[in-house]
């Protein structure tokens, strides 16, 4: 089966494109960051939206990929999200790492919170 990435962690797990060509959102909800593609941009960040404009919608991506990490990469939903990847309900952090590249992300912007402490 064909999955697609998200542009919010980089899981690369997503079954529909998460927005297509018109930005159109899919819905569909990321089993690793619990993002929502057509709502959360709304209503899981404040950017002083009440809908955002399309050209905003990589900074919203942005806030709520630190937001998430800053709270510890936590899995949205575990049941979908591989077990071979988590740890304690989290995103383990090498697998973090290698989805925030997939992203091309410059990993030194994220602060990661008591891994492995
Ligand atoms: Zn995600």
């Amino acid at each position: 089966m064909k999955t697609y990435m998200c542009p919010v962690c980089g899981y690369d797990g997503l079954e529909e494109e998460a927005y297509d060509n018109n930005f159109n959102p899919s819905y569909e909800i990321c089993s690793c960051c619990r993002f929502e593609y057509g709502y959360s941009e709304d209503h899981n960040v404040d950017l002083g939206y009440i809908v955002i404009p399309n050209e905003m919608r990589e900074a919203a991506f942005q806030l709520y990929r630190k937001q998430w990490i800053e709270e510890g990469a936590e899995v949205g939903h575990p049941e979908y999200y591989p077990k071979e990847f988590q740890e304690k309900g989290k995103v383990k952090q090498e697998m973090l790492i290698k989805q925030l590249k997939r992203l091309d992300l410059p990993l030194d912007n994220f602060t990661f919170l008591d891994y492995d402490s």
